[in-house]
């Protein structure tokens, strides 16, 4: 009896989400790129076919695994070891004019940005025929004590949070931790970067066999997910896709 009142809890919770979504979709908004009046947290049709259409240009070659350009016909990161998870999705290239988004959120604090950059992620594994399989849970990269103090958010989560609802796959926010802290990203160069993210996440929670399902902002060189996706199947994970915004 205890089961069939849980699973109707569950259900009652589910179609609430769907339809506080279906409301929010009909919301008058204005597409953060150009202004345009869009119907939901979102860009405008033009815009995101723009920004998103290079992740699906033929005339720009992309290593299948790890969703980097290719620039010499091969991935020198795949082909320097292959990556500890099996495919990445990124919804655009980290460049302009998009990657303003990505500044909205994590410099300008705007929080609105993270179900835009979720939407357009849903909407890219939808055009890549992502599939994941039941039971699959999404893990934010956890960010640093620092950076958490500058922003009071880790935009990561925030994006995974959005996402979960996009994907109707469960949130489990505190799977991974930080072992250190490391000085900021963007004063390291690409080695640099490497030696500071290695061993530096920790799986709090036995995964058992489950798919992990990695979300991260930006993917940079790489090392940061590397690092993640490594504590993930270390803790029992069965596979990792990396869903990444840019
Ligand atoms: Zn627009
Ligand atoms: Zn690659």
């Amino acid at each position: 009896m205890s089961d069939i009142i849980a699973h109707t809890g569950s259900a009652f919770r589910l179609t609430l989400r769907r339809a506080g979504r279906s409301l929010l979709a009909r919301i008058g908004c204005d597409c953060p790129l150009c202004g345009a009046r869009v119907a939901g947290a979102r860009l405008c049709a033009g815009c995101e076919s723009d920004i998103a259409g290079s992740m699906a240009d033929p005339a720009v070659p992309r290593c299948p695994r790890c969703a980097l350009r290719l620039r010499h016909g091969h991935c020198a990161a795949c082909l320097a070891g292959a990556p500890p998870f099996s495919r990445c999705v990124a919804a655009f290239d980290y460049e302009p004019p998009a990657d303003i988004l990505v500044h909205m959120l994590k410099s300008g604090l705007r929080l609105s940005m993270a179900p835009v950059l979720a939407g357009m992620m849903a909407r890219a594994c939808a055009r890549q025929g992502l599939v994941l399989p039941a039971g699959a849970v999404l893990v934010p990269v956890p960010a640093g004590r620092a950076s958490l103090r500058r922003r009071g958010m880790n935009p990561a989560a925030e994006i995974a949070r959005a996402l979960a609802g996009e994907l109707d796959i469960p949130l489990a926010r505190a799977v991974l931790a930080r072992r250190r802290e490391t000085p900021r990203q963007a004063t390291l160069d690409r080695r640099a970067r490497r030696r500071a993210a290695q061993g530096l996440y920790v799986c709090r929670e036995p995964l058992a066999g489950r798919h992990a399902v990695l979300v991260d902002d930006v993917m940079t060189t790489g090392s940061t997910v590397r690092a993640a996706a490594q504590a993930l199947i270390a803790g029992g994970a069965q596979d990792v896709t990396v869903l990444v915004a840019a």
